[in-house]
């Protein structure tokens, strides 16, 4: 979703900028812009819709240079994708250009105000009261950072901005509330972005801002100040560590499908050190939280879509071993309800960008709750990283394809380690999922050398237009996910049930037309299952089976089955998911969709 990049250096920054913004691509958007300030009389606007690169052949044709820069990938909120909507937008005088990613919430009652001044709008976008508002409040203060100030105390929504004006030429006034933003910094050179994975090629020296923070970035001196214009502190620098290689593709043709094929390790990683072949698990991210966690009675769970699907594996996980009541909660909906939460209450956000407006809300819901706030998330150093109590990191890498794979195989695999932390005793049962656990990457390499077979599945069934996903217990959430992600990268309609609700609706809609992806597992609810494949067959519903369960008997009655690896049924939920995550890729491969960036769709959803 929407990108910021900002740049003050001593040498031309257009390529910077440009090589920010093509960082920033994977995250969705529909136009792009940069503004480039030479001197106190002289900028550079161009905006384009569509592609990147559409933009840097715009830009090639005027070969523009600079020292101040900004650049945006828009993210429609207010008004179509247009080159006049696209940022950056200006006040009146063609003095003042912002970036903003965001939704300003009262940007018509701003601009009813301002439109009675006299100041005259050209886009439909609620971004562009920002710089007539800074105007309007410079004509009465002279000063630019005062009437920066000024503007950001009137805005209520969210936003992270980014401003540069031909009135002081050398510097980028920046603020953010609930929207990202980081400041990166070499000898001589400043960033400014709203991912840090974008400039991570430039400069690992980062500043997270946090929320109402104001930073103006001059190339010599970076100052922040708080909303009412005391200034609070220096920018504090810190080093993070970044793999710049997960943002290429090397030779494979898409992101979605390399970021499958990096699960093995993903799993390696996320259990790296925390789990021993000894047996012992230690997550290193609570240790400060250790006597919180013993005294909780309660967890609830807040994510959004496939961290929402992640999480309610947790809710089995968590009361399977460790005893605690769960309760998984949209984030959505969990920030508007009145639900009693009690200090005891243990909170868990799950995030991969850990940038999700959604559940930034949900945890700020509880801010003054007392309660303990954890979080999953996978960006080192995101806004939920930071507003948590503790955490444990999913250690993914950076995921660049709309539809999360890696990552959502890595938040079930730092679940499962968490409700083995939080388990109280030591049985069989804890045992065998540590030891499943400990081969899942060597299981999960088995899938993925069943690409082909499940590729020619594909295309067996490519004519059909809606698909029910189907399962019991840990394999419920699975056929969700599964249903989530062939519908997000093929456009397809699907739809995840858990199996014992087929008799409570769904079983209308089978016919020969409408095909059952069943997941049904080795185990005591291997025969349920079974029964509503059965009741689906009697339909003449086509029936997919993916099991890891060699049943002789059920053999000729499906019309196709994907066999995977055998384990627990704790871990087959990372097996199976990654076969349905590879039916989906293929589906969408052969119908030709944009796979890493469908349609309508964004990387981290950082408006409500
Ligand atoms: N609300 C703004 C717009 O529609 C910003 C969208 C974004 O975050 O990209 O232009």
């Amino acid at each position: 979703m929407c990108g910021i990049i900002g740049y003050i250096g001593n040498d031309n920054g257009v390529d910077y900028v440009l090589g920010g913004l093509k960082n920033l691509e994977y995250r969705g958007y529909d136009s792009s812009g940069i503004c480039i300030i030479n001197n106190s009389s002289q900028t550079n606007l161009i905006k384009q819709v569509g592609g990147i690169d559409k933009l840097v052949q715009k830009i090639k044709i005027t070969k523009p240079n600079g020292k101040l820069i900004i650049g945006h990938t828009r993210w429609a909120t207010h008004g179509k994708p247009s080159t006049q909507n696209a940022h950056p937008h200006f006040n009146n005088d063609r003095s003042i250009f912002i970036v903003h990613n965001g939704i300003i919430e009262n940007y018509l009652e701003i601009k009813s105000k301002l439109t009675s001044r006299g100041y005259k709008f050209i886009s439909e976008t609620d971004s562009e009261v920002i710089p007539n508002l800074v105007d309007f409040y410079y004509k009465k203060v002279n000063s630019l950072s005062r009437a920066f100030r000024m503007a950001l105390s009137d805005l209520k929504g969210t936003y992270a901005i980014c401003l540069v004006s031909t009135i002081e030429p050398d510097k980028i006034f920046v603020s953010r509330l609930g929207s990202p933003l980081v400041i990166g910094k070499t000898k001589d050179k400043i960033f400014v972005s709203s991912d840090p994975s974008a400039i991570t090629n430039k400069t690992k020296t980062v500043s997270f801002l946090n929320d109402f923070d104001i930073a103006e970035v001059a190339l010599k001196k970076i100052k922040i100040f708080n909303q009412k214009g005391n200034k609070v502190s220096s920018a504090k620098f810190e080093t993070i560590s970044h793999n710049d290689s997960q943002n290429n593709l090397g030779d494979w043709p898409n992101y979605m499908i390399k970021e499958i094929n990096q699960i093995p390790e993903v799993v390696e990683l996320a259990i790296k050190g925390r789990l021993g072949a000894n047996h012992q698990i230690k997550l290193g991210g609570l240790d400060d939280v250790s006597t919180q966690l013993e005294h909780i009675d309660r967890i609830v769970i807040v994510g959004c879509g496939t961290s929402y699907y992640a999480g309610l594996i947790g809710e089995y996980l968590i009361e399977e071993f460790a005893n605690i009541p769960v309760e998984v909660e949209l984030s959505s909906e969990f920030k508007y309800k009145n639900e009693p939460i009690s200090r005891s209450t243990c909170l868990i956000a799950i995030s991969q960008s850990g940038e999700t407006a959604d559940t930034i809300a949900a945890l700020n819901k509880v801010k003054d709750f007392g309660v303990l706030k954890l979080g999953i998330v996978n960006s080192i150093g995101s806004t939920i990283s930071r507003m948590t109590d503790a955490g444990v990191y999913c250690h993914a890498g950076n995921e660049r394809s709309v539809a999360s794979t890696k990552a959502f195989i890595a938040q079930v695999t730092v679940l499962s380690l968490l409700a083995l932390r939080l388990a109280k005793t030591r049985n069989k049962s804890v045992d065998d999922l540590m030891e499943d656990l400990l081969n899942l990457p060597d299981k999960i390499r088995k899938v993925l050398d069943q690409s082909e077979q499940i590729q020619k599945l594909v295309h067996k069934y490519i004519k059909y237009k809606n698909f029910l996903f189907i399962g019991r217990k840990y394999n419920y959430p699975i056929a969700l996910e599964g249903a989530l992600k062939l519908k997000e990268v093929s456009y397809v309609h699907a739809e995840g049930y858990s199996a014992g609700e087929m008799k409570h609706g769904p079983i209308a809609l089978i016919d020969k037309s409408f095909p059952t992806i069943v997941i049904a597992t080795k185990g005591d609810l291997y025969k349920k299952t079974i029964s509503n494949l059965l009741e689906i067959k009697s339909r003449g519903g086509p029936i997919i089976l993916i099991t890891n369960f060699q049943d002789q008997k059920i053999k000729n009655m499906v019309d196709d089955i994907v066999y995977v690896p055998e384990s627990g049924e704790e871990t087959a939920v990372q097996i199976i998911s990654v076969a349905l995550q590879l039916f989906a890729y293929y589906f969408s491969l052969a119908l030709g969709k944009n796979i890493d960036k469908p349609r309508n769709l964004a990387k981290s959803v950082t408006v409500e």
